[in-house]
């Protein structure tokens, strides 16, 4: 969403007034419970899981009209008790932010300009110079001779906003091209 400077004030401004009604004695842990049941209103609740990593936490998702409306831990599963880290309670933002790309951008070499691109396209991109990397510099044997099938011209990181699942399958892939430098950016 774009701030404006109109948004920033008034936000500013509600900032202000509910710190005022605070330090005024009021309590407005009523108007908070009140404005979150608001928010979930009519919702129905699918209790789903954190995918971000094997702890598991389980989360409640609520789902009005077949979108969903908000994310938060479950309280009553014995491993987080309603908590989650900072990737868990940022869920919902993954799902509903504005900066979530939805279309390949690819960026030519030399290039600063992003273009949008199709699927079909990237793909075939990727495994295009996966295969010639391949060719070009797999090792099969070692110094002593020995069998390693190894290639050590791709790296690969992975994303904490890969699953689990995602991850052990990317896993098998990139050992089954004979890829040995691998790193996981997804640590609790
Ligand atoms: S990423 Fe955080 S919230 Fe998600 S399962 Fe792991 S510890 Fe729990």
């Amino acid at each position: 969403m774009k701030t404006t400077r109109r948004s920033f004030l008034k936000g500013v401004g509600a900032g202000v007034l509910c710190l005022s009604l605070g330090q005024l004695g009021f309590d407005l842990g009523e108007a908070q419970a009140y404005a979150a049941r608001l928010k979930i209103e009519g919702a129905k609740e699918v209790v789903s899981v954190c995918p971000f990593c094997s702890v598991c936490c389980q989360v409640i998702a609520h789902v009005r009209d077949g979108k969903l409306v908000s994310t938060e831990g479950d309280p009553d599963y014995p491993v987080n008790e309603g908590s989650l880290c900072a990737k868990g309670a940022a869920l919902f933002t993954l799902y509903n932010s504005d900066h979530r790309l939805t279309k390949p951008l690819y960026r030519a070499p030399h290039s600063d300009t992003w273009v949008e691109k199709d699927w079909d396209w990237t793909l075939e991109q990727i495994a295009r110079r996966v295969k010639d990397a391949r060719d070009k510099d797999m090792i099969l044997k070692n110094e002593k001779g020995q069998t390693v099938n190894r290639l050590e011209s791709i790296f690969w990181m992975g994303t904490s906003h890969a699953s689990n699942e995602e991850c052990a399958v990317i896993h098998q892939a990139m050992r089954g091209l004979g890829v040995v430098h691998m790193d996981h950016q997804a640590r609790v």
